[in-house]
């Protein structure tokens, strides 16, 4: 199960194991690289099969969070958590907390934010122990839900996208084939719609079709197997991560592939072959960034105005990706790879100074938000 060899090979500092039996807290910390910053990355809470399977998300997660900061230009390093448990059985005031108080320990070496099965009111538990925590209710100095700020970020990807293909940003008269119309979804169909996009759209939920079809009575839905088969300009996956596969690439039809999901491929040789396809692929990690740099500003203080200026920098990396994918002749995804060992190399670079004692690295300030519920 644990082995240094693994954490060798995938590039990880740090593993903690945190345990509380009074209230079953059971969590795993992952600090993969923190080169350019305290690793920042959400808690999922999840009813792991097995203690080695919520190593093996934890390691996996945590490493994605590197890369992302690193393309995103934030001053982040990557890390992750999960709390193995029951989600509608296991929460607890006490749990939160006493997880709380571990990452207190850890020193800012981690901050934690929300993810799956993680809500505002968790997160709060867990600041009335610790100021490394992020996505704090708006009510308590947070910035609170992510999600507008993840669709902005997945919007200037899609314009970026439709920019290079047909030089033009507008998704007017554009046909968007939207996978999943939850949270992000909803607020991606809302910029879509306003930009004079049309919507194809699919979801399992019953409850989430019928409230996105009372806002959008002229979006079309779909059911979900048939979402890969619709004429389409454009395919956003928003719900979950790899639909490209070997079964679905031969029938998407469509220009672009950008969306709000983590890992849409399948495999890494799924890139090349939407690339041998003529497809153009937004790097998935990046355009999906805004969330977390919605919540990489908290520290500093929050404001909506400073949030969208960083999410609309996606346009622009987005471009600078699709460049180097060219020039380079490599699939997109393995550009997204290169720009952020790029970052991650050259900031390793300049760290050979010796700045003198109490000196470093000026994130996170926790002065701005400091006071406590
Ligand atoms: P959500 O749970 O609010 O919405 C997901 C939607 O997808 C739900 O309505 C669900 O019913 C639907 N869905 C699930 N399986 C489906 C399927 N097979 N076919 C069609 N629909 C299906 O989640 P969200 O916060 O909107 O996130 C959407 C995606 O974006 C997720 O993959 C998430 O990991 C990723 N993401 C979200 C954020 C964020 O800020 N929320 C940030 C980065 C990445």
């Amino acid at each position: 199960m644990f082995s240094f060899e693994k954490l060798y090979s995938m590039g990880h500092e740090e593993v903690v194991f945190f345990s509380e039996p009074s209230c079953n807290l059971k969590a795993i910390v992952a600090i993969h690289d923190t080169t350019l910053g305290p690793a920042l990355g959400g808690t999922r809470m999840w009813p792991y099969a097995s203690e080695a399977e919520a190593l093996e998300d934890v390691l996996r997660l945590s490493r994605g969070m590197t890369y992302k900061a690193a393309v995103s230009g934030l001053n982040l390093g990557g890390g992750k958590a999960v709390i193995i448990g029951d989600p509608k059985k296991d929460k607890s005031e006490a749990l939160f907390r006493a997880y709380g108080r571990y990452l207190e320990s850890l020193n800012g070496r981690y901050i934690s934010a929300e993810d799956v099965n993680i809500s505002v009111h968790d997160i709060d538990h867990i600041y009335t122990e610790t100021n490394y925590v992020c996505g704090v209710d708006k009510a308590h100095g947070g910035s609170g839900n992510p999600a507008p700020y993840t669709a902005l970020g997945v919007f200037r990807g899609i314009q970026a996208s439709a920019f290079k293909t047909w030089g033009n940003r507008t998704l007017k008269d554009k046909v968007i084939a939207l996978q999943g119309v939850g949270s992000v979804g909803t607020e991606l169909a809302r910029l879509i719609t306003e930009d004079g996009g049309k919507i194809i759209f699919t979801d399992i939920s019953e409850e989430n079709v019928q409230r996105f079809k009372n806002e959008f009575p002229n979006a079309e839905y779909v059911a979900p197997e048939g979402i890969y088969d619709v004429n389409m300009d454009i395919y956003a996956p928003c719900a979950l991560g790899a639909t490209i596969n070997d079964d679905t690439i031969n029938r998407i039809k469509c220009k672009i592939v950008a969306g709000a999901a983590n890992n849409q491929l399948a495999e890494d040789r799924h890139g090349q072959e939407l690339k041998d396809k003529g497809i153009l692929y937004a790097p998935d990690y990046l355009i999906n960034a805004g969330g977390l740099m919605n919540v990489s500003i908290e520290f500093e203080g929050w404001n909506d105005v400073k949030s969208r200026r960083m999410v609309d920098t996606i346009f622009d990396t987005t471009l600078d990706i699709f460049k180097i994918a060219e020039d380079e002749n490599i699939p997109v995804s393995k550009a997204t790879d290169l720009l952020a060992e790029r970052r991650l190399d050259a900031m390793r670079k300049i760290q050979t100074t010796y700045l003198g004692k109490g000196s470093g690295h000026r994130f996170p300030g926790s002065k701005v938000r400091h006071h406590k519920i």
